[in-house]
């Protein structure tokens, strides 16, 4: 039925097919001009409240399938039961004889637009929007940390790797100096002891030639005294050869060079250049939540969950006051302690 809104149901019934200009909810039904003008007149439907179709289709599409009359005996709902918690029509009420909760179903309904319950919905979906911004803005806001923590990261990685390179780059320089210094060391007293060595070589070739020359052109005497001193000469160079080769002079002198360990340990034992860690730590987020929401709905909607409710929503019938004045007070929750009061 209530997914038939477009149509006529009083023509469709005649098994004609016209459209709806109007919706009825009593009649649970669409109305074409014509039967409307009659809906209007009649004695048992002129005071129907309706609604015209153009504003009954905005209605969300959940709603206009909710059927409004008895599934199982396609009747209209007249009682609500508490106990089960749900509308009952005229048939169904015989499974719910020993139900003591029953209530008529206007009166359950009256006023539900204004009900605590029904701004309690509203509101809460107000709240849980709220929560959902917040949460979303918060989450925005990781995402912005995240993105700058990297970036700090790359620059310190970097930073990390520039401070290194200078650092190498002044070892390398110290220590090429440092090579350079010895082997000038070691070079120059080499060519010390060479100059000294030419010097001496010179010294034994102007003696052998002056060997030659004696031999050749002096007297016997002039050899014998000038072999003299030709022998102290000799002794002479002997001694200074001998002293040579006694010194640390004639030592194979090596330079070599013994990296630090620590800096073959970057190859060999540093894998990485650092850590990334990720760490999560519960944020201080809150939900918002509305103090006694939960008490106030469940005191206001009619649920398995107030059964003593509904017993002394009975009591207040049997000493004579009206249903009608009764409900309208459990709709208020504020004075919901108020009719627990004048029960007692
Ligand atoms: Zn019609
Ligand atoms: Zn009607
Ligand atoms: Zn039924
Ligand atoms: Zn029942």
């Amino acid at each position: 039925m209530a997914s038939n809104w477009s149509l006529c149901g009083v023509c469709d019934n005649r098994q004609m097919t016209k459209s709806s200009v109007i919706w009825c909810s009593e009649c649970d039904e669409g109305l074409c001009g014509d039967c409307k003008e009659h809906h209007s007149i009649s004695r048992g439907t002129k005071n129907h409240i309706t609604v015209s179709i153009a504003e009954y289709k905005k209605l969300p599409t959940e709603v206009l399938q909710i059927a409004q009359v008895c599934k199982l005996h396609n009747e209209k709902y007249e009682l609500f039961c508490r106990k089960h918690d749900c509308p009952c029509c005229k048939k169904c009420v015989k499974s719910h004889n020993d139900c003591k909760g029953l209530t008529d179903i206007n009166e359950i309904i009256k006023n539900v637009k204004t009900s605590n319950a029904f701004y309690e919905i509203e509101q809460t979906l107000l709240e849980v929007a709220e929560n959902i911004k917040r949460l979303s803005t918060n989450r925005k806001a990781n995402l912005k940390s995240l993105k700058n923590k990297k970036s700090e990261i790359e620059a310190e990685i970097k930073q990390t790797r520039t401070k290194i390179n200078h650092h190498l780059d002044k070892l390398q320089d110290d220590l090429i100096k440092e090579l350079m210094a010895v082997e000038q060391t070691e070079s120059s007293k080499i060519e010390k002891l060479l100059t000294a060595l030419k010097k001496k070589e010179n010294e034994i070739s102007e003696i052998q030639e002056n060997i030659a020359s004696i031999k050749q052109h002096a007297s016997e005497l002039q050899t014998f005294l000038a072999m003299k001193d030709i022998e102290k000469d000799i002794a002479i160079g002997e001694n200074f050869i001998q002293s040579i080769t006694t010194s640390d002079t004639t030592n194979q002198v090596n330079i070599s060079c013994q990296i630090n360990k620590s800096l073959q340990l970057i190859t060999a034992s540093v894998q990485k250049f650092g850590e990334i860690n990720v760490s999560s730590d519960p944020c201080d987020f809150s939900m918002q939540k509305r103090k006694d929401r939960q008490a106030q709905i469940m005191v206001d909607v009619p649920t398995r969950n107030i059964d003593n409710l509904s017993l002394t929503l009975q009591k207040r019938i049997n000493t004579g006051l009206s249903k009608s004045k009764v409900v309208p007070y459990f709709l208020v929750v504020g004075w919901y302690s108020l009719v627990i009061d004048k029960i007692k």
